[in-house]
Parts: structure tokens; sequence; C-alpha cells
């Protein structure tokens, strides 16, 4: 029985890439949870099949580091997905002045948004919009993937609901520009889990920085300033690379030292992002290998997350 009347709403939490989010509490269970309500446009038919089988594929992922789907239900032609409530997320602890992050604080963080990852792909499920905002901090500290999946199902914000396919919104790109992988700046139509570990990459990098690594105003900047960090991609190191849709030369340039980017980074530290930000995505490190190189083994330890700092 999926009715409405479950659940009571207060405020609004904000706007989101698919529409309004509340906040509500479960009369059922007296949790508080922010609701999703998903504007489904101008598809009569309603959501079909194909995104409900994947919906429910997403209730069925259970794991302590990613958000909870705690329902879904169709009301008043909008589909809605409750989830368990959060009270903060990534980019507000990485955008705090007030904030300090040791080396241990990094290492916890990454550490959870790996294992969310990790148990996502171990199921054959990619995340593909993967960002700072996307990663929820709970009472706790525990860090948890929030919108896994919703990328594939509703699209993405630049592109959303401009091609539609078999009455799903379809989009080709689906990540925030700054975390994109060179292989899906390239026109990639075959992209796998490498696409979440460049993305978690970007994330660490920026958890080292305080502020996004690469920053592109456009792909095509995109593209240049990953070159700029990693030089061009060499044939030796990405053969695949010529393959791709979108492939045009580049003028060579140069990899600068990673050490030069990140001066405060361990040797641990610098040689698990280096090869997160491999450019071959089938020579990338993998989620699962990631999580047993020494950098999360050697010390300082990862923080325990009820001790991680968070906004005030
Ligand atoms: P975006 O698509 O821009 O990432 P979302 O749709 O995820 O935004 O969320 C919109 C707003 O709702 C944000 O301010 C976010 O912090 C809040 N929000 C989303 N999910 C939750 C949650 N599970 N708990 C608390 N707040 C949430």
């Amino acid at each position: 029985k999926k009715v409405s009347d479950r659940y009571l709403k207060r405020e609004v939490l904000g706007e989101g890439t698919y529409g309004v989010v509340y906040k509500a509490i479960d009369t059922q269970t007296g949790q508080t949870v922010a609701i999703k309500k998903i504007r489904l446009g101008k598809q009569k038919e309603g959501i079909n099949f194909t995104a409900l089988r994947e919906i429910k594929i997403l209730k069925e992922l259970k794991d302590p580091n990613i958000i909870e789907l705690i329902d879904a239900f169709p009301h008043k032609g909008n589909l809605h997905l409750v989830f368990e409530f959060m009270e903060t997320d990534l980019e507000a602890v990485i955008r705090d002045r007030n904030i300090f992050l040791s080396p241990a604080d990094i290492k916890s963080y990454l550490q959870m948004t790996l294992k969310g990852l990790a148990y996502c792909h171990k199921k054959w499920v990619l995340h593909r919009d993967m960002k700072p905002n996307n990663l929820l901090i709970g009472p706790n500290g525990q860090l948890k993937l929030a919108d896994f999946g919703l990328a594939r199902i509703f699209g993405s914000p630049d592109r959303r609901f401009t091609h539609q396919r078999s009455g799903v919104p379809y989009v080709e790109f689906v990540f925030a520009r700054w975390y994109r992988s060179p292989e899906l700046l390239f026109g990639t139509k075959q992209y796998g889990s490498g696409v979440d570990v460049w993305a978690a990459a970007c994330i660490f990098a920026e958890l080292l920085l305080r502020r996004p690594f690469l920053q592109g105003s456009s792909d095509i900047d995109q593209l240049g300033k990953i070159f700029a960090a990693f030089g061009t991609p060499t044939p030796s190191q990405w053969p695949d690379l010529v393959y791709l849709p979108d492939y045009v030369e580049y003028q060579f340039v140069p990899a600068p030292p990673l050490r030069s980017l990140f001066p405060m980074a361990s040797d641990d530290a610098l040689d698990l992002l280096s090869k997160m930000f491999t450019y071959d995505p089938k020579a990338r490190i993998s989620v699962k290998q990631a999580l047993e190189h020494r950098y999360f083994s050697s010390a300082p330890l990862p923080t325990e997350p009820y001790k991680l700092p968070r906004p005030a």
C-alpha cells in the first residue's frame, strides 16, 4: 500500500536536479526522511517499466555507505522517492573555512566514498554522477552516496529530457563536468566503473586542495585542464584513445610532477591518486583495489566517522 499520507510533509529542503526535495516524517516509523519529487514531464503513460525495474534495483542496494531508498511511489503525476534524511554533505564540509581536515579525516571521507562505490560496483550498478554534494553525511558522521543510479534512469541536469528513448528521458552525458572522466569527454559509449573511479579521484583531490581540482568551463576546456595536470595521453598510455568517437589530436603537453600540484599530500596519497587518475580506463585502478592500497593501512589511520569535523 503506497499512499502519500504515510508521510507528513515538512519544509522544502531545496530544489535539486530532478525536482523539489522535502523534509518529511514517516508516520509508520517516526523516522525523518527526505522526499524527492521527480517531475515526470509530458510522459503521458507515466513512468515506464524500465525505470520501475531500475528503481527496484536501487531499493535493493543496502550498505552503510549508500543512502537508503526507503520507498518509491507515484502521486499526482510525480514520482516520489523517499530517502533517509541526512544532515549535511561533503561539499559543505570542503567549503567550510572553519573546518580543518587532517590527513586522517581526508582518508576517512575517501574510504567511506570508496566503500559505498565498491558495494554498488559489486552489484553492477554505476553511480555516474559522483560529486561532493552527492556525498551526504549523517548524524554519526557516516558518509553515504546519494542519487545512485538516478543519472541513468532520469538523466542529468544539463541535458535532461532532451531526448526520449522508449519513454525514458535519455542523455548521453551524465556527469557534472568537473568530475567527468576523459573517456566520457572523448565521447565513449561503452563506459564502465572507471568513470566513478575518476570522479572519486577528483573528490580526493578536492579534499586535499579544498577547492575543485579541474574546473573546466566547457567540455573542451575540461580536457584542457586534464591535459595540463597530467600531460596529453600518449598512445602507449592509452592505446584505445584514437578509436573514441570524439577523438582529435592534441598538441603535446608534458605532465608536471604530480607532487607540484599537491605539495601537502603524503607519498601514499599521491600514489593512490595517480592510480585513480590513470588515463586508460582499462588500466585505471578499480575501487576494490583502491581500498586495498597501502594509503588506507598506513599511518595515520582513517578518523572514526563520529569524530570527523562537520559544519556547525
Ligand atoms: P542536486 O540534484 O543539486 O544534487 P538534490 O536533488 O540531491 O540536489 O537535493 C536538493 C536539496 O535537497 C539539496 O539542498 C540537498 O542538500 C537536499 N537533500 C537531498 N537529499 C537529501 C537527504 N537525503 N537528506 C537531507 N537533505 C537532502
